[in-house]
């Protein structure tokens, strides 16, 4: 029997993702940090894990670079063995009036999120299949479920990785590999740094829990949909949101 499972995690060198891979450490999972630039974080994230007792190992690849993800991916699997769980979750926000967002801007935000979950699963999903196990969660937002104004990008994008995960579900439930989605509200990272504090309380004030969320938050429901404990479960979006969404 497999002693410990095998985690990859983009995005993985600072919040949800850095998070997560904290977690599924401290869950005994071997953890694989996906990074696109930040090497000093990704090794800090590394070491974190070592300083658990558990094994981690960081690889720097850009998601959109379909060869470069495949590359990275390989050498994860030299290194642990075979992915038991992916957890695709890079992503870039852009905050601008539709008239403001340029060809370039919409079309790296496709790239990022859409490109970047086909490039990953592409790299992660014939072994799944092949040995009939693996779970899939994929990160998109309540903007991907409901939009955002002045969010049209990014919005469009995480609604994308919706479809593709429900879309997914299908096609490889029957080999054995379940896709799930995680659509979190307001959470707590360097992604909302340049959000004001009125900002942050409006959001607040329109959220029944009165809160934004925080990483450990949307890692738990990651770690859900990823685990055994969810082994029915498939397709489906859990949105971690404080009720913003209903
Ligand atoms: P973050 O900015 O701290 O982390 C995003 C990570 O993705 C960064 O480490 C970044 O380097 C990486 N990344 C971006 N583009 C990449 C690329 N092309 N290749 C490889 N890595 C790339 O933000 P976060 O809040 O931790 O976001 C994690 C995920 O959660 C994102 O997909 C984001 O859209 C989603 N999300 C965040 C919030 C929020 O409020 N923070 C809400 C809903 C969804």
């Amino acid at each position: 029997m497999k002693e410990r499972r095998h985690v990859l995690i983009t995005g993985a060198s600072r919040g949800i993702g850095a998070e997560t891979a904290r977690l599924f450490a401290s869950r005994g999972y071997a953890v694989t940090v996906l990074y696109r630039k930040n090497s000093y974080l990704a090794d800090r994230v590394v070491s974190e894990i070592r300083g658990m007792g558990q094994e981690a190992v960081s690889f720097r690849a850009d998601m959109r670079d379909y060869s470069a993800v495949k590359s990275v991916t390989a050498q994860a699997m030299l290194e642990f063995g075979a992915v038991d769980v992916l957890v695709s979750n890079a992503g870039i926000s852009n905050f601008s009036v539709f008239q403001d967002v340029t060809p370039e801007a919409f079309q790296e935000m496709i790239d990022t999120h859409i490109m970047g979950l086909f490039n990953i699963t592409h790299a992660v999903l014939p072994g799944m299949i092949s040995r009939k196990t693996g779970s899939i969660v994929t990160v998109s937002s309540v903007w991907g479920i409901t939009g955002a104004s002045c969010e049209v990008a990014y919005s469009t994008a995480k609604a994308g990785v919706i479809g593709f995960s429900k879309a997914l579900a299908k096609e490889v439930g029957p080999s054995g590999v379940r896709v799930n989605c995680v659509a979190p509200g307001l959470i707590d990272t360097d992604m909302n740094a340049k959000l004001s504090v009125k900002e942050i309380q409006s959001i607040c004030d329109e959220t029944p829990l009165g809160r934004i969320g925080c990483a450990s938050e949307v890692a738990e429901a990651i770690y859900f949909l990823a685990s055994d404990r969810s082994e029915f479960i498939t397709g489906q979006v859990i949105s971690p949101n404080g009720g913003l969404l209903i």
